[in-house]
């Protein structure tokens, strides 16, 4: 789908609440606004809502009640086929245990990012080069996770995240697993991508990290406060 150009927010929560099975009341009564080009910080206790809350803003899962709009489109009008192309064609994730396959080469690692794109093998595997040295690892391409840095192994993570050039970054404490220079790091990448025109979400416990980003969004127990 290609992305909406009017004034729509890219991110629109009207009244959403989240109950899990088994009657956890995780979200409760959200309304928030995204737009275009925003750096936000999410913030709050563990068990606050936050992971919560950024799974119905990636359309991970659907709400339980009130409305998620992405991109101007209301997800619950949308089929599990056109909501995971929505999903595929216009956010990116990033979390705090980097998910990357041991397997595979930090260039294929990001290469998938790319998986349900159509995009040939080879121009993958180019693209992927591309954004791991956009990301400052050019010279780490053929490195296995195991042959990585905490700091390093969550490049690649966010390479993946961007290498389809998604309009919408969500990262789930992405400096949870780092020392605090590698966190650092991580966090200069996600400004630069911010500068560049992705809207950034980001969830995290570290207060020094929240408020040095323009905006954030404080939740305790399910609610926005
Ligand atoms: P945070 O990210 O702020 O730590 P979460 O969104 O992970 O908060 O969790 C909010 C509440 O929902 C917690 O009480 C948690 O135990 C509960 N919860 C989270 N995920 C699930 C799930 N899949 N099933 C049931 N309860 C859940």
């Amino acid at each position: 789908m290609p992305l909406r150009q009017e004034a729509t927010p890219l991110v629109e929560l009207a009244a959403v609440g989240k109950t899990y099975p088994g009657g956890v009341a995780a979200v409760r009564e959200v309304s928030l606004t995204i737009a275009r080009g925003e750096l936000v910080a999410i913030v709050g206790p563990s068990g606050s809502g936050k992971s919560t809350m950024l799974h119905l803003v990636g359309t991970l899962d659907r709400p339980s009640t009130g409305v998620v709009r992405i991109d101007g489109h209301d997800i619950a009008a949308l089929s599990d086929r056109r909501l995971s192309a929505l999903r595929a064609g216009l956010i990116g994730f990033v979390f705090q245990q980097f998910h990357l396959a041991q397997g595979q080469n930090a260039v294929d690692n990001v290469a998938d990012g790319l998986l349900y794109t159509g995009v040939p093998l080879r121009e993958r595997r180019r693209r992927a080069e591309r954004t791991l040295m956009r990301v400052g690892l050019g010279t780490r391409l053929d490195h296995m996770p195991h042959e990585l840095s905490g700091g390093e192994r969550q490049r690649v993570a966010i390479a993946r995240a961007v290498v389809g050039e998604p309009a919408l970054l969500l990262a789930d404490e992405p400096t949870g697993n780092l020392d605090s220079a590698s966190g650092a790091g991580v966090m200069a990448l996600l400004r630069e991508l911010h500068a560049a025109g992705t809207t950034v979400v980001v969830i995290t416990h570290d207060r020094e990290i929240a408020a040095s980003l323009p905006r954030q969004v404080a939740m305790r127990d399910g609610k926005v406060v």
